[in-house]
């Protein structure tokens, strides 16, 4: 296959069935039952009851924390979480400068300010330049698990610790993944995930909070499920309690309809990522020789979820070649799913990061992060390419093939300059 010319140049493509290749999550009958019967049992569940404490007590025990309240989206986890973390004006939070910008944005509601650290050229957060970072409003740190692949949580930890920070997680990418087989979520004072369409466990639209700490989880409930989940689940004599009513004033409850069918996703969880694992292996071993590509690194402490696949570029090796020509290229061969990130980025080069104060009246005098100022982060997103993760042996030939058009792509790279 690698003797005939590039299909961007008039060659036969690498692969000829058309897209779309991936879709996610994959829908059973079960699915289809379980938001039936929801439908007829309730489509609002004010306190935590039904399906919304079956997902919780569900997810409590998948997770092994003590308490889960779920949320409309991850972002409004995000949000609960902080809140309840006690995060206010003027509080500053070490977020890594590579993510979703809604690791951070919650805090700009809550008015503290998100403090970007560098990453590594893994794309995991530099601890040396988030060491730099700290002050004396610094009060917490965030790991994101991008992409699925787990932090290294023995760092993390031991980097919170010593600082006297609180370390939280923000497990979006990575539901189920494990870091010395321990889940990612479980790590942290409280973790915040979203169930958002395309992340490993998906209700849809949700997100949930998880944490084992009691009076957290009180906060989280009066953050955003005000009243009779408050008013039933904060005990009587707690001096939080008299504020059960209309707890903060935000409302984020989930939707029973997401609550089933996210339920209804979980215990098919543990079977998908065990697929992707032997899937994104078999990407890797094929990639491994192909110049110009190199497959993530993976620590032996990590099981990754792979929300994606991501691949480092090196131009350099393909005479130059810049990326989005390699990608043109690859997709030229039919593998349509190959992509660069998008909304997953340097958060430094949103306008909101720059300059908070043209839309947020509280940080008019807000110093954002300046051109150039993460350099790895900029640097890991310009030269990531990222390839979908798909589980089943059905799925194998579709992987093998995507694999075959990158290495096909990499080897006529010089047809291309
Ligand atoms: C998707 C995502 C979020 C936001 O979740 P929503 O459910 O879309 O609100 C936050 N952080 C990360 C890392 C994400 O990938």
């Amino acid at each position: 296959m690698n003797d005939s010319p590039l299909a961007l140049l008039g060659g036969e493509p690498a692969i000829s069935v058309p897209g779309p290749h991936f879709a996610w999550p994959p829908i059973a009958e079960t699915d289809r039952e379980a938001v039936a019967a929801q439908l007829e049992a309730a489509v609002s569940i004010p306190d935590r009851s039904g399906v919304v404490a079956d997902l919780e007590d569900a997810l409590a025990s998948y997770l092994g924390v003590r308490h889960i309240v779920t949320t409309c989206t991850g972002t409004a986890a995000l949000h609960s979480m902080y809140a309840a973390a006690g995060i206010g004006p003027g509080d500053e939070v070490i977020v890594p400068a590579l993510t979703f910008h809604a690791t951070a944005t919650p805090l700009f509601h809550l008015g503290a300010h998100p403090v970007l650290a560098d990453v590594d050229s893994r794309g995991q957060l530099d601890l040396s330049d988030a060491a730099r970072r700290i002050t004396a409003r610094t009060q917490a740190v965030v790991a994101v698990h991008l992409w699925g692949l787990p932090e290294d949580m023995d760092a993390l930890a031991s980097f919170a610790d010593e600082h006297g920070l609180m370390l939280l997680e923000d497990g979006s990418h990575s539901h189920g993944a494990t870091w010395n087989s321990r889940r990612t979520g479980s790590f942290g004072t409280a973790a915040a995930f979203s169930l958002n369409g395309p992340k490993p466990l998906s209700a849809g639209e949700g997100g949930f909070v998880a944490t084992d700490d009691s009076e957290l989880y009180y906060r989280v409930l009066l953050h955003g499920q005000y009243n009779k989940r408050c008013r039933r689940e904060i005990p009587a004599d707690h001096p939080l309690a008299r504020f059960a009513v209309t707890g903060m004033g935000l409302k984020l409850r989930i939707h029973p309809l997401a609550a089933a069918f996210a339920r209804a996703q979980l215990p098919r969880l543990d079977g998908y990522l065990a697929g992707r694992l032997a899937i994104a292996a078999r990407m890797c071993e094929a990639l491994d020789d192909v110049p110009g590509v190199y497959p993530p690194y993976v620590p032996a402490s990590a099981r990754p979820a792979w929300y994606a696949l991501p691949l480092r570029y090196e131009s350099a090796e393909l005479g130059g070649l810049p990326i989005r020509r390699f990608l043109d290229a690859v997709h030229a061969e039919g593998a349509v799913e190959a992509d660069l990130p998008g909304a997953t980025c340097p958060l430094g080069t949103h306008p909101l990061f720059r300059r908070p104060g043209a839309l947020l009246p509280g940080y008019a005098g807000f110093q954002g992060p300046v051109a150039g100022e993460f350099p790895v982060a900029e640097h890991v997103h310009a030269t990531t390419l990222k390839l979908p993760v798909w589980h089943g042996e059905d799925d194998v030939r579709l992987a093998d093939a995507y694999t075959a058009a990158i290495a096909k792509a990499a080897a006529h790279a010089k047809d291309l300059l």
